[in-house]
């Protein structure tokens, strides 16, 4: 059996996920998601690979949360205080090869 960071590293391995789609796809919670992210990037780091993360950033006026600490997703935006915010997309890119040959 493969633990929950095994199933979302898989997971991330194959394509670019928000919390959202992790937490429905394993039936667990998104905060339970972001809990795992940060041990997620120390292994994936571990085994020379890279996790990019796509900041989160304001619907209504384009602002992107690049220097937050924590993968969690802001409430509310500091420039215009709007609340749609589109979250954090998270995505594993091996460099050993192992990959499809993405590139951006
Ligand atoms: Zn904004």
């Amino acid at each position: 059996m493969a633990t929950l960071r095994e199933q979302i590293i898989a997971l991330l391995s194959q394509k670019e996920c928000s919390a959202r789609v992790l937490s429905q796809a394993l039936g667990m919670s998104e905060k339970a998601v972001y809990e795992h992210i940060p041990h997620i990037i120390k292994t994936v780091s571990a085994k020379g690979e890279n996790i990019d993360i796509s900041p989160a950033c304001c619907l209504s006026c384009g602002f992107e949360f690049k220097n937050r600490k924590r993968p969690t997703p802001p409430s509310r935006c500091p420039a215009c205080r709007g609340e749609r915010i589109d979250p954090p997309i998270f995505r594993i890119r091996g460099v050993r090869g192992s990959g499809q040959g993405v590139k951006p």
